[in-house]
């Protein structure tokens, strides 16, 4: 049998990435603007469907940095940030200088938990420091409770950043993800649904707020024939050959969505027979997530004791790749000396969840693969 690597989310290129490439070559635009860029823009912009602005970047890092230099994040201020999560929500706002707070999940969409989020507030409030921001994260392509914080964040006056890094293609009551927050942010890294190879893109509700992310990630050159500058730059544009993959992999985003959907029920139905093993779901239908990545989490006191360590290993064995939640961010050696406020629901998902291939690519053969592989573990 073949036993080749399958992985937890790989590449998945549509075919037509590279027309768009080969036209930035024949016409010269190797640069970190040009036709691409802007075309790319405009797909997302459609794609959102709402009164948004989208400036294509380097990362969604860069993004999420240019959000936080918007809203005027400096120094000591203090930026409010979802625990469980990757780092990359939250080491932007170390680069201002600035302490991460951060927030347990609540256990029905595992992102920030309005309840956490308010108690925070509240303590912060009144040790004499206001948050600046709230980094709000839709993971694994699940959309956090979007009215819940948003009651919060506009009951105290503080902008929402909206990392949606994960959840392109997923949406709340019907509206797209990343059009929610005062900033919204998404990445187009490797393993995302969709891919530029690297890249992310800063998402805002006016022209003038996109045309400033544009001019800090281009070097803030002021209007001048010489190169002048009245404020720190950066060089996080994204490149038009970028762009170019980028406009390819928009014309099948709607399909990595329905395969990812489609991995999803796969595991769905497998473990509906098996005590002991839950896949995570959306709460309710004002949920739809584009399941970037399939998750589960053991009970091992209903399974022999067998913890997703011994399941994440057997399948190791077989060469498929899964990995453990995202480990919280105040356990993090870099951030935990920051508060946090919150209970233990991130950490217990961190123990016993497991993340599964997940990717558009995979085939019949590899989840024939991955289904044998459970069989011998379950003992079915
Ligand atoms: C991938 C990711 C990012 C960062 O995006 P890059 O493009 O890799 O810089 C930020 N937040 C979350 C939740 C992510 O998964």
């Amino acid at each position: 049998m073949n036993n080749s690597k399958i992985w937890l989310s790989s590449p998945h290129m549509g075919g037509k990435e590279l027309l768009y490439v080969q036209e930035a070559f024949d016409t010269n635009w190797i640069a970190p603007l040009g036709p691409n860029v802007n075309g790319f823009e405009l797909d997302l912009e459609k794609y959102l469907d709402h009164e948004i602005h989208v400036g294509a970047l380097s990362s969604g890092t860069a993004a999420i940095h240019l959000a936080l230099v918007l809203l005027g994040v400096k120094e000591n201020d203090e930026v409010i940030c979802q625990s469980m999560t990757f780092s990359a929500s939250a080491n932007p706002i170390l680069y201002q200088g600035a302490i991460p707070v951060f927030i347990d999940s609540e256990s029905e969409t595992w992102n920030m938990c309005p309840k956490a989020l308010e108690d925070a507030i509240i303590d912060r409030l009144a040790k004499g420091k206001k948050p600046k921001a709230i980094i709000a994260v839709h993971l694994y392509g699940m959309p956090f409770d979007v009215d819940a914080i948003q009651f919060v964040a506009n009951k105290y006056q503080i902008p929402v950043i909206e990392d949606s890094a994960e959840a392109l293609g997923s949406t709340f009551k019907g509206r797209k993800c990343g059009t929610f927050g005062d900033f919204g942010i998404l990445s187009f890294n490797g393993n995302k649904i969709i891919t530029t190879s690297g890249g992310g893109a800063l998402v805002t509700k006016t022209k003038e707020l996109k045309e400033k992310g544009v001019f800090f990630a281009t070097q803030s050159r002021d209007n001048a024939p010489h190169y002048q500058h009245s404020e720190i730059g950066y060089n996080y544009r994204m490149s038009n050959i970028c762009a170019g993959i980028g406009r390819g992999q928009m014309e099948v985003l709607d399909k990595h969505v329905a395969l990812r959907g489609a991995m999803n029920q796969f595991y769905k139905d497998y473990f509906a027979a098996i005590e002991g093993v839950t896949v995570f779901t959306e709460p309710n239908s004002d949920y739809k997530s584009n399941h970037w990545l399939s998750a589960i989490v053991m009970q091992p006191e209903k399974l022999n004791g067998r913890t997703r360590e011994d399941l994440r290993l057997a399948l190791e064995q077989q060469n498929i790749e899964s990995r453990p939640l995202w480990k919280p961010m105040h356990l993090q050696p870099i951030f935990e000396k920051y508060p946090y406020y919150g209970k233990h629901v991130a950490e217990s998902l961190f123990e016993d969840g497991l993340c599964l291939p997940s990717g558009s690519n995979i085939t019949d053969i590899e989840r024939e693969r991955i289904k044998q592989t459970f069989d011998l573990f379950f003992n079915k």
